[in-house]
């Protein structure tokens, strides 16, 4: 374990230079004090987690102290929003402070995002409020404790600095951990302003750096560009599988390493709705649950276009063809599992789809669905879930095709219910349970934040006097209106 001040920087992104980063100090927010900090992504840096209650840990993530080892860079980049380009984005309100190197010889980006303005602001205040601070920190730790890749949080900091928004509100700020902070967008920037060589820097950064494996490749550009749609490919079967909406998949929220990045108005689903979009903005639902899938595809056509300046059209075009059938497999694989399949038979597919036909006429929560069918013995789980279905005559035909599959399973139902309990949250980030976390919160109460971020790092075990955070959610907490205004 190591004490903050000793923490290793290698600030390999920084040392690219300027044009690719501007060197900005971050701008302290008033009265810091901690909301809540994460062990597990404490552990990343070699923290001890009671360090998170020291004056220095809530003066260096808000701004007030810095490392002298420390470079903090806005990020320039650029990207296609709701489908149309925008040509200048960066980072407008977060800042790489540098790269610090663990004792694992791994290399983590701290990037505290609220930290004042930047030449990328444009008209906003370079401010995050304490609400959208808390929703990233809750949102990313979640979706990792799920086994869903995703940017980590190390902390919130709180402050007395007011932000305009709708309201009056305060300011906070987050750290947020990821290996890389590039997006499809930094790629999208210099191929848009034609900047080749430039683009081919950072290219050759991302390659050697984040994807070493494929620096001996035949065509290493090519295979770089291969494992990011696998790695797509895998995020979004995960997100499919499990509910998760982002909200906001503009290229510029698109991590390179294949990792959910940028947390918005994203929701998990409560009941199931192939057509839910969890943004408030986002009137045609461009970025529907269902849509996630073509929009992923849409996003990495995006980045090729853009990488057409090394790679080779066809092979291009060849590559992204890999993103459909990769997605089903993954997809496919993980489903099998939440209906606690082990083995594979050509109908599985139908199967699920079956189910989410049933599901979709109403009423049947996506969670809870998965977790009580888990229960023992099978013909006793079916009855307690089939009693949420509206569509019962839909429901009974698909249970009696399950039931004879499970019964096709080889081996019997023993440690059936361990295994799917082991892949079927009870506890998901609903976003009323969120928004009654934020409400304590913005009143100075921090207990609730904690104790939900407590509860959802480990969703698969049940957990003593946590019921409530198992519950469907009551209707008023069904339809939040999260806009983009954070
Ligand atoms: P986001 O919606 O957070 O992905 O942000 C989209 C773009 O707007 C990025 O370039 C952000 O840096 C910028 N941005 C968002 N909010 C602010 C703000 N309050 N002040 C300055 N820039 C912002
Ligand atoms: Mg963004």
């Amino acid at each position: 374990m190591k004490s903050l001040d000793h923490l290793t920087f290698d600030n390999r992104f920084a040392a690219l230079g300027d044009t690719y980063s501007t060197e900005v100090l971050p701008d302290p927010i008033a009265d810091p004090r901690l909301v809540v900090a994460s062990a597990s992504a404490m552990a990343l840096l070699d923290l001890d987690p009671a360090q998170a209650e020291l004056p220095v840990f809530a003066e260096l993530f808000s701004g007030h102290k810095l490392w002298a080892e420390a470079e903090p860079r806005a990020m320039i980049y650029s990207g296609h929003q709701f489908g149309s380009y925008n040509p200048r984005l960066g980072d407008g309100r977060g800042l790489l402070l540098g790269e610090v190197l663990n004792d694992a010889g791994e290399h983590w980006d701290l990037h505290l995002k609220g930290a004042g303005q930047t030449p990328y602001s444009r008209m906003g205040d370079g401010r995050a409020v304490l609400r959208s601070s808390i929703r990233e920190f809750l949102g990313s730790e979640a979706l990792h404790a799920l086994g869903i890749p995703s940017s980590r949080a190390l902390c919130v900091i709180g402050s007395s600095t007011p932000v305009w928004r709708e309201t009056q509100e305060s300011a906070a700020m987050l750290l947020r951990l990821a290996q890389s902070h590039v997006r499809f967008g930094h790629f999208e920037y210099f191929y848009y302003t034609r900047q080749p060589e430039q683009q081919r820097v950072l290219i050759d950064h991302v390659l050697q750096q984040h994807y070493p494996e494929c620096v001996s490749a035949e065509q290493p550009y090519l295979a770089m560009f291969r494992s990011i749609v696998e790695r797509n490919a895998e995020l979004i079967a995960r997100w499919q599988a499990y509910g998760f909406c982002h909200g906001v998949m503009n290229t510029d929220n698109m991590s390179i390493l294949g990792i959910t990045f940028d947390f918005g108005p994203y929701a998990f689903l409560d009941d199931f709705d192939a057509n839910f979009i969890c943004n408030h903005s986002d009137d045609r639902g461009r970025y529907s649950y269902a849509n996630q899938v073509p929009i992923a595809h849409w996003n990495l056509s995006a980045l090729a276009q853009a990488l057409t300046t090394v790679i080779d059209v066809e092979a291009l075009k060849a590559a992204l063809e890999l993103f459909l059938p990769l997605y089903q497999a993954h997809y496919l694989d993980l489903m099998r599992r939440r209906l606690g399949l082990t083995s594979a038979e050509d109908n599985d597919l139908a199967l699920v789809e079956q189910l989410l036909q049933c599901m979709q006429s109403g009423g049947v929560d996506y969670t809870l669905f998965f977790r009580r069918l888990g229960e023992q013995p099978l013909p006793d789980a079916l009855q307690v879930v089939r009693n949420d279905f509206i569509d019962l005559a839909g429901f009974d035909a698909w249970a009696t095709d399950y039931l004879a599959r499970c019964e096709r399973e080889p081996g019997n139902a023993e440690g059936r219910r361990e295994r799917m309990h082991a892949v079927n949250p009870l506890y998901v980030l609903r976003n009323y349970l969120a928004q009654k976390a934020i409400e304590a919160a913005e009143a100075g109460d921090y207990s609730e934040v904690r104790r939900l971020h407590q509860v959802l790092s480990t969703p698969f075990d049940e957990q003593e006097g946590m019921q409530a955070y198992a519950e469907r959610p009551p209707e008023w907490g069904k339809h939040l209106e999260i806009s983009c205004s954070s």
